[in-house]
């Protein structure tokens, strides 16, 4: 008999201890030829594979390692350069491939923007000016080479056309269809070539199938894997859906492809429901997502195993691969190297290599029956049950109803009074909060960090680098200012080590952005308010200028987010126990004269389910959480938010409902989209779209910024408008971030005198 496999979607690339970004920023900064690159990026890759071998995985992805991104992977594939960074077409070398996702000093990056709803983001391809060809098979060479240095038959991994072109710019929507058919040919050919390797498996992604669709466009998928599957016969393909449940799951189940993936995890059981009620077809294999890839925390095994037990009554053990729900690039490597973690917690966590081993476990019980892995199934429970004694839950609900979640007045009312208190300048001129962490500023936190300076020495250091930038604001003449969040490594990793209910991690690191990555905290119990977390910070800065400092504060949905919560509890209940912390900091800040409050919000647009009958819920809750944070303050303390990476067309309501009274959005990189939602929107707050990119290093012009200003006063009132950058500076060089602020404060007055 032939037995269930093992598989892995995708494994994190950034190595246990970030050695991918190592080599990543050391040949961006000239310190390393290419050759040496491709040498050091082959090591890691191959090390990944020969990790999975190890933990056990029969089908083991290749082709999801990325030198950056594997959309920008998939478009380059394509031939789909922007001609601004090749104007000679073919094949991208490595320096392309990077000014294309970074920007040059002539060019601007391609735009960046969220993966479906996750902090990972993708490079969004430019179709509007290639045609596009097969200029390299990529998952052919990786599976060649996997074969070549370590004899594993790999199963490559490829974005799926539908996906590919739904998350690609620069084509008139209504052409879609005839814009995927130029794709299909070319997707027939790289399967094509595969199937001449021998290649057995390939992996489609195609995570649209987790969100709404058209009846129209499942229709289409029956067309396109059509194609794609007849013309290579000798390869079998896994249409790999994730995320969610698939809505149209008869439809989707018998799509003509050898093999479907659907996630049994983050499907609030109805992928399970679908196949009790309608089955699954003979002639597939189902590979079943049945550990979470999204969290970090151990399965229950029994559990676990009993999912598959019910699945197994629908499919037969030799159509059946169990994997994880997801592809593991969202959770960190290891937790193996973890020192610092309580006992309790870290025997209940599961990072990638963990999760692999318990995709084997499993898979060992299947094999060998369960009693061979009864040991691991009470290890696994035993430490959930250890877990939840920490967890202890405070009735939230019931605190929540005594508090009032309206300000005093509306914002008509506010407004007034806020104006008269601030006086500020029309087009007031801001940043978005933290100045540039130079070398020098993560030199001192780490020496502070190994205990080698005290506390004494490290915040008089902070309290310097923040004097610097209060003069360098005034010099600037800029009209809001912020004190630079010089003492925070991270804006939510800040708050998580502050607050009572987290833990932080050592090397608990994932992929945000191309080298970027974030160490989200660990909810694992109650949060709850500790002590002042920003107060002497600010208040410092506030200390040095007549000009107002904001308090600057993360919002409670973008510590949820940002955060791996505790799946104990609904993660709202999460957010309103993070709610009421922030309430009471914004009520210490108040108390203490800080009169402007900005409570960032940049991960509220990616926490939007997937599906379109969650999504009010969600922005519910959301809009709920922030006003819970907030809304206790008087009339004349302004409250400001930030968003940014992503399109907020769709939750502009949303936003005006948090009834913030400024919101400052990143708007440069999605190149003016925004301004077109406005148009139609009745936002009446106040509001600054960014008016140049931080992502890049290059200076804006003057021209630009004024442009930039210009459009935006041609769709808001010149009351309404404020002026600032993006996002925050902290990833820019000192004098770069200068120059940069130097020309917005000139467009500002510019404008100004010519309104
Ligand atoms: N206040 C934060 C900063 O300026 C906001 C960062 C963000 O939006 N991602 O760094
Ligand atoms: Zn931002």
């Amino acid at each position: 008999m032939m037995s269930i496999k093992s598989s892995n979607l995708g494994y994190p690339r950034i190595g246990e201890n970030r050695e991918w970004k190592k080599v990543m920023e050391k040949y961006w900064a000239g310190g390393m030829e290419e050759d040496e690159f491709q040498e050091k990026m082959k090591e890691i890759r191959l090390q990944h594979l020969r990790k999975q071998q190890d933990l056990g995985i029969d089908m083991i992805p290749v082709g999801d390692f990325s030198f950056y991104d594997h959309v920008l992977d998939t478009a380059v594939m394509f031939g789909l350069v922007p001609k601004r960074f090749n104007e000679y077409g073919g094949k991208a070398s490595i320096k392309t491939y990077y000014d294309i996702a970074r920007g040059t000093k002539e060019a601007v990056a391609s735009e960046m923007t969220k993966w479906f709803n996750t902090n990972y983001h993708y490079i969004v391809p430019e179709l509007d000016e290639t045609k596009p060809s097969l200029i390299e098979n990529r998952p052919l060479q990786l599976y060649q080479e996997a074969k070549r240095e370590l004899n594993i038959e790999g199963k490559p991994v490829i974005l799926g056309p539908v996906t590919f072109v739904k998350l690609s710019k620069g084509y008139k929507k209504d052409l879609f269809r005839t814009v995927v058919d130029q794709y299909v040919p070319l997707y027939a050919q790289l399967l094509r070539e595969l199937e001449a390797e021998g290649v057995t498996w390939v992996q489609i992604d195609e995570p649209v199938l987790a969100t709404s669709l058209s009846r129209e466009e499942v229709d289409y998928f029956q067309e396109i894997y059509k194609i794609l599957t007849e013309s290579a016969h000798g390869i079998r393909v896994i249409l790999q859906t994730y995320y969610e449940s698939v809505d149209d799951y008869q439809d989707i189940v018998s799509l003509p492809v050898h093999g479907i993936g659907l996630d049994f995890v983050q499907d609030d059981g109805e992928n399970l429901n679908s196949l009790i009620k309608y089955g699954f077809p003979e002639d597939k294999v189902l590979a079943a997502g049945i550990i979470n890839g999204r969290n970090i925390w151990r399965a229950n095994l029994e559990e676990t195993f009993s999912l598959v037990h019910n699945i197994q009554q629908h499919v037969a053990d030799d159509r059946l691969i169990i994997q994880p729900s997801s592809s593991l690039l969202h959770v960190p490597v290891t937790k193996k190297n973890e020192k610092k973690l309580e006992d309790n917690i870290k025997n209940a966590l599961s990072f990638a290599d963990e999760k692999l081993h318990e995709i084997s476990i499993i898979k060992k019980g299947l094999d060998k029956g369960i009693t061979e892995i009864q040991n691991q199934i009470s290890d696994s429970k035993r430490a959930i049950e250890a877990l939840r004694a920490l967890q202890s839950t405070t009735d939230a609900k019931s605190k929540e109803a005594e508090l009032s979640m309206e300000r005093k007045e509306p914002f008509r009312v506010r407004r007034q009074l806020q104006q008269s208190f601030f006086q500020l300048p029309l087009l007031p001129t801001t940043t978005i909060g933290s100045f540039p962490q130079t070398p020098e500023v993560k030199k001192q936190r780490s020496l502070w960090r190994k205990g080698q300076i005290d506390q004494m020495q490290y915040e008089k250091f902070i309290k310097e680098e923040t004097e610097r930038w209060i003069k360098i604001q005034e010099k600037l003449g800029l009209d809001v200012f912020v004190h630079g969040e010089f003492e925070r490594t991270d804006m939510v990793e800040y708050f998580g080590e502050k607050l009572e209910g987290f833990q932080i991690t050592e090397l608990g690191w994932v992929q945000s952005y191309g080298s970027r990555c974030v160490k989200p905290p660990i909810i694992y119990g109650d949060v709850s308010f500790r002590a002042p977390m920003t107060l002497k910070e600010t208040l410092y800065a506030q200390s040095l200028t007549l000009k107002p400092v904001k308090g600057m504060l993360t919002g409670p949905i973008t510590i949820l987010n940002w955060s791996f919560a505790r799946d104990d509890i609904s993660k709202y209940e999460v957010a309103n126990q993070i709610a009421f912390a922030l309430r009471e900091e914004v009520r210490i800040l108040e108390e203490n004269g800080i009169r402007m409050i900005q409570v960032d919000e940049p991960a509220l647009r990616e926490g939007v389910p997937l599906k379109e009958e969650k999504k009010e819920g969600y922005l519910h809750a959301a809009v709920n959480a922030f006003k819970l944070a907030t809304a206790s303050v008087e009339n004349e303390t302004q409250i400001h938010t930030h968003m940014c990476y992503s399109n907020f067309k769709e939750i502009m309501g949303a936003i005006s409902e948090m009834d913030a009274d400024v919101i400052s959005i990143e708007t440069s990189k999605s190149h003016g989209e925004l301004i077109h939602a406005l148009e139609e929107s009745t936002y009446d707050k106040g509001i600054g779209l960014g008016v140049y990119d931080i992502h890049s290093p290059r200076i804006p012009l003057l021209n630009e910024i004024k442009e930039n200003i210009e459009r935006a006063l041609n769709v808001l009132d010149v009351h309404q408008f404020w002026i600032n950058p993006d996002c925050g500076l902290k990833t820019r060089g000192e004098d770069e971030t200068i120059s940069a602020l130097q020309v917005m404060v000139e467009a500002a007055k510019q404008v100004r005198e010519e309104v």
